[in-house]
């Protein structure tokens, strides 16, 4: 008996084919930015030595219109279409409740003082009424890894992107006209956990030194903490502090974000791109010896992690490794692959 195990395996081969022909075929392609705009999901921040969100070089590469080296793979994709049907579903939940308003709103915002008079532009995924209070909610499902932290762990707390996405929307229906005309009382970050299918919510507010004020609450509505992020310790402080922090300490000086210093990050990336000048690296694609012990002193990088690095053993910033200008980065880095 002879068994033609490529005709079994045919179908398989075709539609990968036929997705990678429809996703190359349907990319816009790379174009620079000729207005000086940041979206919400671009929001980045410097903590001192230490940066949380959005790479200003990606930014870079992005707003110049430099072709990204390693585009969306299938796998990529699949991720962001699972986020899309979970938004769609989750919004068709709130529809049955007799809360939903809107969905997809549209923000637009000039932001205070920029030098390059930087637009945010985007759109929020919910609008809910109950009881005359009324929320937006951004939507983000998290795989069962991100969900230990975000959702189940016992310092609960969401991701920094997530979390400057939200102060963005505060500040926008708080501090600006049109967003005040959406009579928003409050913005809450919805996660679910894409394997359990559990939901978790965070409600963020804005203090009025601009620091996020978290509030947590389980998949019940049950509340299970407030953290004021201007009181924790920033990394400066873990860097004073002798001995190696804890993760958690880690976790939360990650979120220690003042809105101003979203705006400022934004122009300073149109600085580097209106005149050309490519910023440093905003993470480490492959950390050296002394960045390692940093990092794990204050509490970011795991003592195995760091014993790799004292092997010689290649280890970087998770960001890099899932950056889509990877190449092009290592390049202008000087460095090269053979
Ligand atoms: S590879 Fe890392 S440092 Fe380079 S652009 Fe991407 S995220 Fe930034």
């Amino acid at each position: 008996m002879s068994i033609n195990l490529r005709s079994d395996v045919n179908f398989i081969t075709d539609a990968f084919k036929q997705e990678m022909n429809e996703m190359r075929s349907s990319e816009r392609g790379a174009y620079a930015r000729t207005q000086n705009i940041a979206w919400p999901s671009e929001a980045g921040c410097s903590l001192g030595k230490i940066s949380v969100g959005e790479c200003t070089r990606k930014m870079y590469y992005r707003i110049s219109g430099v072709a990204p080296t390693e585009p969306m793979s299938i796998t990529g994709k699949n991720v962001c279409d699972a986020g899309n049907l979970y938004e769609d579903y989750l919004i068709n939940k709130f529809k049955k409740y007799g809360m939903y308003k809107d969905s997809q709103i549209k923000l637009d915002f000039l932001i205070p003082d920029s030098k390059h008079k930087v637009q945010v532009n985007g759109r929020m995924d919910l609008l809910i009424e109950h009881n005359k209070q009324r929320s937006v909610i951004e939507i983000k499902s998290v795989s069962e890894f991100k969900a230990a932290k975000i959702m189940n762990s016992e310092i609960p707390l969401p991701s920094s992107s997530n979390l400057m996405q939200a102060m963005l929307y505060k500040y926008y229906t708080t501090s600006t006209e049109a967003g005040k005309a959406l009579n928003v009382d409050n913005v809450y970050l919805m996660y679910v956990n894409r394997s359990m299918g559990s939901t978790f919510y965070y409600k963020v507010c804005i203090d009025d030194s601009g620091y996020a004020i978290l509030t947590s609450y389980d998949l019940a509505g049950r509340e299970l903490g407030t953290v004021n992020l201007k009181d924790v310790k920033s990394f400066e402080d873990l860097e004073r502090t002798p001995g190696v922090s804890e993760s958690d300490e880690a976790r939360l000086a990650e979120l220690k974000i003042n809105i101003k210093d979203i705006f400022d990050k934004f122009d300073k990336i149109y600085d580097y791109a209106r005149s050309n000048t490519l910023p440093k690296c905003d993470y480490n694609m492959i950390y050296t010896q002394a960045q390692a012990e940093y990092e794990h002193n204050i509490g970011r990088l795991s003592k195995m992690k760091l014993n790799k690095v004292k092997k010689g053993e290649v280890v970087g910033d998770t960001k890099c490794q899932y950056c889509d200008f990877r190449t092009k980065c290592m390049q202008d880095n000087g460095i090269s692959f053979k």
